[in-house]
């Protein structure tokens, strides 16, 4: 086990999604068809992340993304840890 200083909270988990460039996203929607664990929807007409609980992190999203426009990142989050990718948080 390995102590922390007094005071600090340990560092959140990290999961591997998908992190949206919604600057430069164009709506065409193929991420939304991509994700059939209905992660992804619409906001304001460009792609969002709105379910990250559901996302299983093998970046179909990403994928068909035809610009490139998302990419697959190590975020901290909360969740159940038997769904997607997860590591400790803190230095790589
Ligand atoms: S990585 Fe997979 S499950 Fe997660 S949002 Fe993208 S398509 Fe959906
Ligand atoms: S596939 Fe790319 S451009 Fe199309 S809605 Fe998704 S993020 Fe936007």
């Amino acid at each position: 086990m390995k102590w922390l200083p007094f005071g600090t909270s340990p560092p959140e988990p990290l999961k591997k999604l998908p992190v949206i460039d919604r600057g430069l996203c164009t709506g065409c929607g193929l991420c939304l068809a991509a994700c059939t664990h209905g992660c992804l929807a619409f906001s304001w007409n460009l792609a969002n992340l709105v379910v990250p609980e559901c996302c299983t992190s093998e970046g179909h999203c990403a994928a068909s993304c035809p610009d490139g426009f998302i990419e697959m990142k190590w975020v901290a989050a909360k969740g159940e840890r038997g769904v997607g990718e997860w590591r400790e948080g803190g230095a790589a």
